[in-house]
């Protein structure tokens, strides 16, 4: 796969699968912008890795819709363009219903909602009409096997990445027209920070790995080919697309 010249949002592209996805994207030629929220330093760290470029860190927070357009406004004018969007950017909160107060159940929602899905929506939109102006553009989303699977400690998550799968496919039959394409990638565990409060306890991961006939969860480059395959020139009529990337540990037909 080729992306030389191309340009490339990342949100939260400072660490785990964005930060992967950021460096496969730099070795192949892209020209990258790293968002992140908070850690300037992490973001700066793996924006110096990168091969090529130049490339930039971004911070902003898409949960803000107005951050989220300065955001793809900044990312266009630092680049001089854009071709490709990777909304990554995501959280988990703990919240099973038993065990959280109705503040907390509301918080949850709203935090989670808020990153997870109205965020992406709004960055795909100030994204997608900038790639209208300019002829095309592909959009990666990610999402997460709990949108399928449920998630029964933390249930806005998995009702946040269902409602990307849906938007996702909902955009990809609104942009093709337009030369756009979404696509969408549902990993299960991969080994990053977000995954780190259940793989640090033994017993945990014991279970978690075994999840997979692998046994083992995903490494972050192995969520980073399949982001890059659906934003290759040639994957074109794959728009729509869910593409699992969880070892086999929980299938769909
Ligand atoms: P991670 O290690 O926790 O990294 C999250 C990244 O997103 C960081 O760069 C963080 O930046 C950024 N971020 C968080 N909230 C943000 C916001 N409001 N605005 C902008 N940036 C924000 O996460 P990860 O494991 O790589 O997960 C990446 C994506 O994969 C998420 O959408 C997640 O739901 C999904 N996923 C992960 C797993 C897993 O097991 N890890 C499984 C399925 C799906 P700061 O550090 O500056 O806050």
């Amino acid at each position: 796969m080729d992306f030389s010249g191309r340009k490339v949002l990342i949100t939260g592209g400072s660490r785990g699968i964005g930060r992967a996805c950021a460096i496969a994207f730099a070795e192949r030629g892209a020209r990258v912008a790293v968002n992140y929220r908070a850690n300037a330093d992490a973001a700066e760290a793996t924006r110096d890795e990168l091969s090529g470029g130049p490339h930039v860190a971004l911070q902003a927070d898409v949960a803000d819709p107005e951050e989220a357009q300065r955001l793809v406004a900044a990312a266009v004018q630092s680049l001089g363009g854009l071709d490709i969007l990777v909304n990554n950017a995501g959280i988990w909160v703990d919240h099973a219903l038993e065990e959280v107060d109705y503040s907390e159940w509301q918080d949850a929602w709203n935090r989670v909602l808020r990153t997870n899905l109205v965020g992406p929506a709004n960055v795909c939109y100030c994204a997608a009409r900038h790639m209208i102006a300019s002829g095309g553009g592909k959009i990666v989303n990610v999402s997460s096997r709990g949108s399928f699977r449920g998630e029964p400690d933390g249930p806005a998550y998995g009702a946040s990445k269902a409602g990307l799968n849906s938007m996702s496919q909902s955009l990809a039959k609104r942009l093709a027209p337009h030369n756009i394409t979404v696509g969408v990638v549902a990993p299960g565990f991969v080994d990053t920070e977000m995954a780190a409060r259940y793989l640090d306890i033994p017993e945990q991961a014991t279970e978690i790995r075994a999840q997979s006939p692998f046994n083992r969860v995903a490494r972050p480059e192995e969520v980073a080919a399949a982001v890059l395959f659906l934003a290759s020139d040639g994957a074109e009529f794959s728009t729509g697309a869910i593409i699992d990337v969880n070892g086999a540990s929980y299938l769909r037909t």
